[in-house]
C-alpha cells in the first residue's frame, strides 16, 4: 500500500508543468519532493490533494483510486508555507475545529486536542490566539491541525520556507523526530538539498516536470543517476572532463599516480575548518578542491603551489555532459 502516481501530465496552456511522472511514495515513510523553484512540485502535490487535476494519469491512495476523487475524500491534511490560521480562534480551538466539523464529542475533542498539542510541544501555549505565536510556533500548530483528522496522508509544501534558517533547521529536527512518533505517510516539499537529505527516508528529484530519479539519500548523493542530480544534491566540480565533489579529490605535490592532472594552485579560501583551492590545470580546467585545514597545512599548499589532482578512490564520478547517463 502506497500512494501510487501513474502517468501524470499536467499542462497550464502549453506549458509543461508535469510530464508522465510516475513515482510510487511508501506507506509509512517520509519522503521529500526535491528540485530548483519551478520544477512541478507544488503542483504535483496539489494533484494528489485533489486540489488540481491532472491532464491525464491516475492518483491511487492506499489502494484507492482518489483520481476523481475531491479533496475532502482523499483523507490528506495539508500544510503551506503560509498557514492561513483563523485568527480570533485560540491554539486549541484552531486545532480542534476539524474534529468539531465532524461531530466528535466534546471529551473526545478535549482529549485529542491535549494529544496533538502536546505532540507538537505547544501545550502551554494551548490559549494563545496564532499572532501570539513565533513563525515556528504557528507552523507547528498548523501540522497539529492536520494531523487530527488522523489523515492517511500529510502533505507538507515547504512548511518552514518562510522561517529564518535557524528555527528552520530546528523544525526539521523536529519534524523527523514527530514523523518516527506518529509514522503517517507524509510528502514534503523542498527546494533544499540539505533539508531532504536529513528529514527524508526516500526523496524524489523533480525537475521540469519530470522525475530525475528516486531513492534514498545515500543512493541519491553516492549513485546519482545523471549530471543534474549530481549537482543538485551536492556541490560539484569538473576534473578531466567529469563531475566530481570537490572533497572526493586527491590532491597530491608529487605525481604520485598514473593519469593524474597537472596545475597550479590559483586561490586560496580559508573558511573555518576546510579549504578551498581552484587549481588551474595544464588542460585549462578550473577545479574546485576542498580539503581540510590540517591536511592543506601538511601539504604547504598556497597560490602558485605546483599540485596533481585525481578522484579519490571510491570518489563518484559522471561524465560531464554526458546525455547518455540522463534517464528521463
Ligand atoms: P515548484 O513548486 O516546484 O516551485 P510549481 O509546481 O509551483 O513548481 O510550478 C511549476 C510550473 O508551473 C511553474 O513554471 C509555474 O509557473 C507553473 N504554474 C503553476 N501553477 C500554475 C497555474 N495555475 N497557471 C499557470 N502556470 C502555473
Ligand atoms: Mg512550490
Amino acid at each position: 500500500m502506497s500512494i501510487d502516481i501513474k502517468g501524470v501530465n499536467k499542462l497550464f496552456g502549453d506549458f509543461v508543468a508535469l510530464e508522465d511522472v510516475n513515482v510510487t511514495i511508501p506507506t509509512g515513510q517520509l519522503t521529500a519532493l526535491l528540485g530548483p523553484s519551478g520544477g512541478g512540485k507544488s503542483t504535483l502535490l496539489r494533484i494528489i490533494a485533489g486540489l488540481d487535476s491532472a491532464d491525464s494519469g491516475s492518483i491511487e491512495i492506499e489502494g484507492v483510486d482518489a483520481t476523481k476523487l475531491p479533496p475532502q475524500k482523499r483523507n490528506v491534511g495539508f500544510v503551506f508555507q503560509h498557514y492561513a490560521a483563523f485568527k480570533h480562534m485560540t491554539v486549541a480551538k484552531n486545532v480542534a475545529f476539524g474534529l468539531e466539523i465532524r461531530k466528535k464529542s466534546k471529551a473526545e475533542v478535549r482529549d485529542r486536542v491535549d494529544e496533538l498539542l502536546k505532540l507538537v510541544h505547544l501545550s502551554q501555549f494551548a490559549h494563545r490566539l496564532p499572532s501570539q505565536l513565533s513563525g515556528g510556533q504557528r507552523q507547528r500548530m498548523a501540522l497539529a491541525r492536520a494531523l487530527a483528522v488522523e489523515p492517511t496522508v500529510l502533505l507538507l509544501d515547504e512548511p518552514f520556507g518562510a522561517l529564518d534558517a535557524k528555527v528552520r533547521k530546528e523544525l526539521r529536527d523536529w519534524l523527523r523526530r514527530l514523523h518516527d512518533e506518529v509514522h503517517v505517510t507524509t510528502i514534503f516539499v523542498t527546494h533544499d538539498q540539505e533539508e531532504a537529505l536529513e528529514v527524508a527516508d526516500e526523496i524524489v528529484v523533480i525537475n521540469e516536470g519530470r522525475v530525475e530519479q528516486k531513492g534514498t539519500p545515500d543512493q541519491l548523493y553516492d549513485e546519482p543517476a545523471n549530471n543534474f542530480v549530481m549537482g543538485f544534491l551536492g556541490e560539484v566540480t569538473t576534473l578531466g572532463g567529469h563531475l566530481v565533489r570537490p572533497h572526493d579529490i586527491e590532491i597530491t605535490t608529487d605525481p604520485i599516480s598514473a593519469g593524474a592532472e597537472e596545475g597550479e594552485v590559483s586561490r586560496v579560501l580559508r573558511i573555518g575548518f576546510e579549504v578551498r583551492l581552484t587549481v588551474l590545470t595544464d588542460d585549462g580546467e578550473e577545479v574546485v578542491v576542498v580539503l581540510t585545514r590540517t591536511h592543506a597545512r601538511s601539504l604547504g599548499l598556497d597560490v602558485g603551489s605546483h599540485v596533481w589532482l585525481a578522484p579519490a578512490e571510491g570518489a563518484n564520478t559522471v561524465l560531464a555532459l554526458d546525455k547518455a547517463a540522463t534517464s528521463g
